[in-house]
């Protein structure tokens, strides 16, 4: 329960034109973990998580994966690792428009070497667990927002990563929709540890643990 799933350390990253997003930045995620991580817009949340989930690498510091230093694994072996390890959440859903919610959710395995029936199978029952095993052959622009977004984190988590990073994942809901995307993903918590980037206070007020984010600076 206590190993640790992601080591940030004294990670910074400063973008081409002298941007510094993010200084310095430590914290530890261990398995099971909920954490919400709040800030301002613009303060490098995003730049984070992207961090956390090894979509970027630090230009000083390091990320450690599983105890692995992301910067010093090969591209190849990067991109396996992440697939298998790490599911992602985005604010804007980024379904497939042409496949049905089974099919997306489905795409979640497909680096995971699991035969294409079995992929199905499995996606089903993630629908089923986030109350869509009624909506599988629809697809996303017959959704609401609500319904989209529990695709998208069915497709998070058909893999049983290690690591749930959602990025305002309530952003585009209205306060109903996002209070249940808030509740599945703090009840799908099990070995997998969740980090859900918010800046809505009360979301992050839900949440056991809480890290703050200003102007770059991890501050509490
Ligand atoms: P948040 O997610 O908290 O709103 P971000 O991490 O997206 O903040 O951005 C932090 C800062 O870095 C902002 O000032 C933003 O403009 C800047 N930034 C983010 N991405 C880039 C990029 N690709 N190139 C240059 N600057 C960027
Ligand atoms: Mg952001």
């Amino acid at each position: 329960m206590n190993s640790p799933i992601v080591t940030v350390e004294n990670a910074g990253r400063e973008y081409p034109g002298g941007v510094r997003a993010l200084h310095e930045a430590s914290l530890t995620v261990h398995a099971g973990e909920l954490v919400a991580i709040v800030g301002p817009s613009g303060s490098g949340k995003s730049t984070l998580l992207q961090l956390m989930g090894t979509l970027d690498t630090p230009t000083s510091g390091r990320v450690l994966l599983h105890g692995h230093d992301v910067a010093r694994l090969p591209d190849r072996r990067l991109a396996a690792v992440r697939a298998r390890w790490i599911g992602f959440v985005f604010q804007q859903f980024f379904l497939t428009a042409h496949l049905s919610a089974l099919d997306n959710v489905a795409t979640g395995l497909l680096y995971h070497g699991v035969p294409r029936r079995r992929r199905r199978e499995l996606a089903a029952s993630a629908l089923h667990r986030v109350g869509l095993g009624h909506r599988l052959e629809h697809l996303p622009h017959q959704l609401s927002g609500g319904e989209k977004q529990r695709v998208a984190i069915a497709r998070a988590v058909v893999g049983e990563p290690a690591l749930l990073l959602a990025d305002e994942p309530t952003g585009n809901l209205d306060s109903a929709a996002g209070a249940g995307v808030l509740d599945l993903l703090t009840s799908l918590r099990s070995s997998t540890a969740v980090v859900v980037i918010t800046h809505d206070r009360d979301v992050a007020a839900a949440l056991p643990r809480r890290l703050e984010i200003r102007d770059g600076r991890v501050i509490a």
